[in-house]
């Protein structure tokens, strides 16, 4: 049966309690927020399933090659999804085939109270919500089962998420499917479900009134690129974009303080997928590739199995495709995991101690001058006379 000893073997996918006849493991969130199996051993009847499926333990095992069959850069043409996507659209593009073929789709999306879960759309309206990185893990519990009982239907799906989710899925399935598409993220880490609900909390206090969703990627007043900017979505129907009262969930989640400790020794972050599509942004756009380069954003894609290329030729009219180097594809999460922060245990321990404001105040807080040199800035680009990028 699955133990856990170290908690960097356990990416919290799932698939060990939902391959469990016997109900023997049950997810529980630890101290960070990230959810574990427990198990109870009076159910568990030893038949080794749960390690059979766990993508962790399989991964260590299995001989890592490079699967891809092409390089892509892409962008959807429709330019509201384009603005709605965090890159160039792939995501969307390829959902909106599935839903016209009376497929389901299954991804990220928040909650009422702003939390991140995984769940299912048959429409095109209901797909949208699953558009934009959603910068926390997603609680994916009771997904797989039901993904499997659709696939026996017949029906396709398209699954998508972190490599991991998409490794434990296809373990979990126990076989090929030819009606399942799975597209996952080059993945930089996902941060701490707990951290993110007490900001989440923080920014309804600060902007006096619960807080619906997060588009972390707005692409509007800077356009698409490295400093992100940041919508909040008010249950007060209000939106407000970059409000100087909270700082930018992006300055915790890159901070490498709040990930979950597997994702510091991930054994994704390679050319080695499990899915038929990866996705991801296409940086090297801006300087090495004029040629393909918008300021709304470009798609990463690289192509891993038949399936996946099979499937950009369907959607050929709604695209821009462009063919790249693999070296054009490189990014840090391509070739290494994201390395832990050397104060990740005194962020924890304060955290414990001395709760939230703490902590957001000790690690995550510019200096007024800092501030004020950011709101100058803004300033200047919404008036056009400063240009981030062009
Ligand atoms: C936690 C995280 C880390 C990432 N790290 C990198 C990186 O290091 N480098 C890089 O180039 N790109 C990274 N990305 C991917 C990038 O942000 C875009 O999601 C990607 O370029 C696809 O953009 P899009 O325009 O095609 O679609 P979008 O509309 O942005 O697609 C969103 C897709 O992402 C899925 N998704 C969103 N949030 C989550 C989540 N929390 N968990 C699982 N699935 C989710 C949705 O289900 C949907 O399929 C990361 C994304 C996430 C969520
Ligand atoms: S060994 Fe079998 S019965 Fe025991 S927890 Fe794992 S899957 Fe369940
Ligand atoms: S990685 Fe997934 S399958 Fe493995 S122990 Fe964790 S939740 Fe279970
Ligand atoms: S970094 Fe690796 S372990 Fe962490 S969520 Fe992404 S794929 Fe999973």
């Amino acid at each position: 049966m699955i133990q856990i000893t170290n908690k960097a073997d356990c990416c919290g996918c799932t698939a060990c309690a939902s391959v469990c006849m016997h109900h023997a493991i049950t997810l529980k969130s630890d101290n960070e927020g990230f959810l574990y199996p427990i198990i109870n051993k009076d159910s568990c009847i030893e038949c080794g399933l749960c390690e059979k499926v766990c993508p962790i333990l399989q991964r260590k095992k299995q001989e890592l090659n490079p699967n891809q069959l092409h390089y892509k850069a892409l962008r959807i043409k429709d330019t509201e999804l384009l603005n709605q996507s965090s890159s160039g659209g792939a995501f969307i593009a390829v959902a909106s085939y599935i839903i016209k073929k009376g497929g389901v789709i299954c991804g990220a999306k928040y909650t009422k109270a702003a939390t991140v879960i995984h769940g299912f759309a048959e429409t095109l309206d209901e797909a949208k919500k699953f558009m934009g990185s959603k910068y926390s893990q997603s609680d994916i519990q009771g997904v797989f089962p039901k993904i499997k009982e659709t696939l026996k239907t017949g029906r396709l799906v398209l699954f998508t998420g972190t490599p991991c989710q998409v490794h434990g899925l296809n373990l979990f399935l126990q076989k090929k499917y030819n009606n399942l598409f799975t597209i996952d993220l080059v993945c930089h880490a996902v941060p701490s479900p707990l951290i993110f609900q007490e900001y989440i909390n923080y920014c309804s206090q600060k902007l006096k009134s619960p807080i619906e969703s997060i588009d972390m990627r707005y692409k509007l007043p800077y356009g698409w690129g490295h400093n992100f900017s940041y919508r909040f979505h008010l249950q007060n129907g209000k939106n407000l974009t970059n409000p100087y009262s909270v700082e930018k969930w992006g300055r915790l989640f890159f901070s490498k303080l709040i990930d979950r400790p597997s994702c510091h020794e991930c054994k994704f972050t390679n050319y080695n997928r499990c899915s038929d599509l990866t996705i991801a942004d296409f940086w090297d756009d801006m300087n090495k590739r004029p040629d393909i380069y918008s300021k709304e954003g470009t798609s990463l894609c690289l192509v891993n199995t038949e399936k996946g290329a099979l499937i950009l030729n369907e959607i050929n009219d709604t695209i821009a495709l462009w063919d790249i180097s693999q070296e054009e594809s490189q990014q840090p999460c391509l070739l290494r995991p994201t390395p832990p922060n050397n104060k990740r245990e005194k962020f924890w321990n304060d955290y414990n101690k001395r709760g939230f404001k703490y902590v957001y105040w000790k690690y995550f807080t510019d200096s007024y001058y800092v501030q004020f040199k950011h709101m100058i800035k803004h300033i200047l680009i919404i008036l056009g006379i400063w240009t981030k990028k062009e």
